[in-house]
């Protein structure tokens, strides 16, 4: 359960971007979190919408743009998604891979008014 921290870091960094563009309402946040993150979104929004008032972000909205987990086995090259914490590959066993995808954890955009 860490989407309140989630939560607060989204709200503490889309703030300080929207200052340095001169936004000075933000009306939408859009963020790229990768699978592995193990994110709930409704429950991320859920907690964003609850917390963005504290720092001034009434007029917020959050937006969450889910990146699938993607793995490169280190053994046969097989691309895959694992479903489970550990990596698998379903194509010759071997553990472990290189992730390719799904460790995204940033903003993509911040829309407001200026
Ligand atoms: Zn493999």
């Amino acid at each position: 359960m860490h989407e309140g921290s989630f939560a607060r870091a989204i709200i503490l960094t889309a703030s300080k971007e929207a200052e340095k563009a001169g936004i000075k309402e933000i009306k939408r946040i859009k963020v790229a979190i990768g699978e592995i993150h193990a994110v709930v979104d409704e429950f991320l929004i859920t907690v964003f919408d609850m917390m963005k008032g504290e720092y001034g972000l009434e007029k917020a909205s959050l937006e969450v743009e889910k990146i699938p987990l993607k793995v490169r086995c280190t053994s046969c090259g097989g691309i895959y998604s694992p479903e489970e914490p550990i990596f698998l590959c379903p194509y010759c066993g071997a553990m472990g891979g290189e992730v390719l995808q799904g460790e995204e954890l940033h903003i993509i955009s911040i829309e407001g008014e200026k």
